[in-house]
C-alpha cells in the first residue's frame, strides 16, 4: 500500500464520519472524533513497533494497511543486516583460528592503535600478555624505538627489520597491512636463523678473501719479478708470463673488492662516523683522476655546501666506483661530469658519461655482484662486477639510495641520493 492510498483512507474516513455526523446535526464533533481515533490507532501501532523493536528477531506483530508493510520492510532489512553480520564475523572467526596456529606473530589493531585481537606467537615474539593487553595501545607494549618509528610512520611499502638485543640477539621483520575501515594487521616473524645463516656467509667470504691474498701476493710478487728481469726466461714465457700476472693482479683487486664490501656490509662497521665535506671529496677525486686519466676532461660542478654524516672512506669509494665506471665506459675524449647539489630535501651526487649506455632490462640487476651487461665489455675494461655493489652497500649504510638513469649509445647518470637537503 502507498502512502496516498493510507493517506486516502483517513480521508476517506474522516468524510465518512464528518457525512453521519452532519446527518444527526454534529459535523464537526464528528470529525474531531475521527481524528482522535487515526491518533489513537497510530499511537497503539507505534508502541507495537517499539516493542517489537527491542527483540527484532521476532517477526513482526500483525497489523494491516502500510503499517504492514512499513513493518515487513522492516524486518526484511533487518535479517539481512543480521545475515551479514554473521558472516562477516564468521569470516573474521575463521581468519582468526587460521592466525592462531601460524607460526608468525598475528596482530589485529584497530584505526587508534588499540590491540583488537593477537595470536600465541605474537605474544612470545611482542611479548604481549593475554588478555590483558586487548585493548591496549600497540606502542605502548612494544618498546623498540624503531618498531614505534614504523608503525606510526604509516608507510608500510616496505617490512621493518629489527633487533632486541640480549645474549642471543633476536631479529625481528615486521610487515603491516591496512584492512576495514583504518584498521592494520601486523605480521611478525622472528628470522634470527636466516640473519645468522647471512652473517656466516659473509664471515665465510670475508674469511677465504682475507686467507687468498697473502699466497696470492707471493705469486704475483714472484711473476712481476719474472716479467721485468728480461733475460732468457722471459724470451722463452714471456707470454704466457704477463699473462699469469695480469691475472694474478685482477685476482687481488677482486680481493679487494670483497674484503671492502664485506667490510661495508657488517655490523660491526667502524663507527666512523664524521661530517663529511663532499666538495673536498670531491675534488680529492678528480685530481686521482687526473693522475690515472690524464688529458680526460673531468667536470666539477659544486652546487651545495651541506655535509653528509657518515664514513669518509665508504663515501669515496662509491664516488670513485662511479667515476671509474663513467670513464671506463665511455670514449676516451668524451666528458665525464660529477655535481653535487641539493633538491628538496635531497643531496644528491651525480655522475654523467656520454659513453654506451646500459639497456633498460639490466638496470634491476646492476647491483647485484658479479653481475655485468655482457663478458666482452667486461674483459676488455677489466672490472670485476662488484663495483655497483659496493656503491649499493655505501649509500645505504647513509641513508640514501641508488638511482640508474641509462640510455644506450647516449650514455648514462648514476645518482647517490642523501637524505637531508636544504
Ligand atoms: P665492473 O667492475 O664490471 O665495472 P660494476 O659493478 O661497477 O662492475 O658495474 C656492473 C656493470 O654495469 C658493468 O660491468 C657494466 O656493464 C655496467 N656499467 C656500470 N657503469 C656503467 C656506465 N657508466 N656505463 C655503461 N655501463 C656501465
Amino acid at each position: 500500500m502507498t502512502w496516498f492510498a493510507a493517506a486516502g483512507r483517513v480521508l476517506l474516513f474522516s468524510a465518512l464520519c464528518v457525512f453521519l455526523g452532519w446527518l444527526y446535526g454534529y459535523p464537526l464533533q464528528a470529525l474531531a472524533l475521527a481524528l482522535a481515533y487515526v491518533v489513537a490507532f497510530w499511537l497503539y501501532q507505534i508502541h507495537r513497533v517499539q516493542r517489537w523493536l527491542q527483540d527484532p528477531d521476532r517477526p513482526p506483530p500483525d497489523t494491516f494497511g502500510i503499517w504492514n508493510e512499513l513493518l515487513a520492510r522492516l524486518y526484511l532489512h533487518q535479517r539481512k543486516n543480521a545475515e551479514a553480520r554473521k558472516q562477516l564475523q564468521g569470516s573474521v572467526k575463521y581468519l582468526q583460528d587460521s592466525f592462531a596456529s601460524m607460526r608468525d606473530g598475528v596482530v589485529m589493531v584497530d584505526a587508534q592503535g588499540a590491540i583488537k585481537w593477537f595470536n600465541q606467537a605474537a605474544e612470545s615474539l611482542l611479548g604481549l600478555r593475554y588478555p590483558g593487553d586487548t585493548g591496549q595501545t600497540l606502542t605502548n607494549l612494544v618498546r623498540a624505538p624503531e618498531f614505534n618509528e614504523y608503525f606510526l610512520g604509516g608507510d608500510y611499502s616496505r617490512p621493518l627489520q629489527y633487533s632486541l638485543a640480549g645474549e642471543r640477539p633476536i631479529h625481528l621483520r615486521v610487515e603491516i597491512t591496512h584492512f576495514g575501515e583504518g584498521e592494520r594487521l601486523l605480521f611478525v616473524r622472528d628470522v634470527s636463523e636466516s640473519v645468522r645463516m647471512e652473517q656466516i656467509r659473509r664471515d665465510f667470504v670475508a674469511n677465504v678473501s682475507h686467507e687468498l691474498r697473502t699466497p696470492l701476493t707471493v705469486i704475483s710478487g714472484y711473476l712481476s719479478t719474472f716479467v721485468a728481469s728480461g733475460g732468457e726466461l722471459t724470451e722463452r714465457y714471456g707470454k704466457p708470463l704477463r699473462q699469469m700476472s695480469q691475472q694474478a693482479e685482477r685476482m687481488e683487486t677482486l680481493l679487494k673488492d670483497l674484503l671492502w664490501l664485506s667490510r661495508i656490509e657488517s655490523e660491526q662497521r667502524a663507527e666512523a662516523q664524521e661530517q663529511v665535506d663532499m666538495t673536498g671529496l670531491l675534488q680529492e677525486l678528480r685530481e686521482e683522476l687526473a693522475g690515472t686519466y690524464p688529458g680526460r676532461p673531468v667536470e666539477l660542478e659544486l652546487d651545495c655546501t651541506q655535509k653528509i654524516l657518515g664514513d669518509y672512506r665508504e663515501l669515496y669509494s662509491a664516488v670513485s666506483n662511479l667515476a671509474h665506471n663513467a670513464i671506463k665506459y665511455s670514449p676516451d675524449d668524451s666528458p665525464v661530469t660529477i655535481r653535487w647539489y641539493s633538491k628538496g630535501d635531497k643531496c644528491i651526487v651525480e655522475v654523467e658519461d656520454r659513453g654506451i649506455g646500459i639497456d633498460s632490462v639490466h638496470i634491476p640487476r646492476l647491483t647485484e655482484r658479479f653481475y655485468r651487461v655482457d663478458d666482452s665489455r667486461n674483459s676488455a675494461t677489466g672490472g670485476t662486477g662488484l663495483g655497483l655493489a659496493i656503491v649499493k652497500h655505501v649509500v645505504a649504510a647513509h641513508g640514501g639510495e641508488l638511482r640508474i638513469d641509462s640510455e644506450p649509445s647516449v650514455g648514462s647518470t648514476f645518482a647517490l641520493i642523501f637524505p637531508g637537503g636544504d
